[in-house]
């Protein structure tokens, strides 16, 4: 069972980047593993303000281009992609909060280690991750496994939503099921979904 109190023992990396240069990268203590070929693919994208999700191989990565920046987190195949979106929109309000992004960049001599204090909030966002209720998991029954299974939804997914109840497809083993969430983070209808892609 997936431990979601302790994030940090699932993820691979974190990487803020420009079109041009890497500008930030957080890895687990000890990972010598390089991610740029991934980020190659995502700078490829030009969509903004959309969230892409990538599986390659153990990896899920999760990309997302706002204004000058993309940014994008990779962790192993147990975490669900909206657990790596919400740490992603946190991650990119802080680093927004923290420096005049813009104006550093603007420099005539920058160089990406002016970010590396980063390296300290970002820790400390993912091992306080559980208490900033930026998830809510939720049991859903798939009629498929029959089984009970958690998932995981964004809470600014559900807050911000524009109508009630928000349908999410939940994609696992092979299969998905589309999930009714209303505002109270409860289940109204769970359907088996055919897919193609
Ligand atoms: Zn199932």
């Amino acid at each position: 069972m997936l431990d979601f109190n302790n994030i940090l023992n699932y993820l691979e990396f974190i990487n803020i980047s420009t079109d041009d240069q890497s500008i930030f990268e957080w890895k687990p203590p000890n990972s010598y593993k390089s991610y740029m070929l991934d980020l190659n693919i995502v700078k490829q994208n030009r969509m903004s303000n959309i969230f892409f999700h990538l599986n390659k191989g153990n990896l899920k990565i999760v990309h997302i281009r706002k204004d000058k920046l993309i940014y994008s987190a990779g962790a192993s195949n147990e975490i669900q992609f909206q657990l790596l979106e919400a740490l992603i929109d946190h991650i990119s309000i802080k680093f927004y909060e923290i420096w005049d992004v813009d104006y550093v960049l603007s420099y005539e001599n920058f160089t990406p280690t002016v970010f590396n204090p980063f390296k300290k909030e970002v820790q400390e966002i993912i091992e306080k991750f559980h208490t900033l209720d930026l998830i809510k998991i939720i049991n859903v029954e798939c009629m498929v496994c029959e089984k009970i299974l958690p998932l995981i939804v964004k809470v600014s997914l559900i807050k911000n939503a524009e109508s009630y109840p928000v349908p999410i497809v939940f994609d696992h083993l092979g299969h998905s099921i589309l999930c009714y969430i209303d505002k109270n983070f409860h289940v109204r209808g769970i359907e088996l979904v055919n897919k193609t892609g």
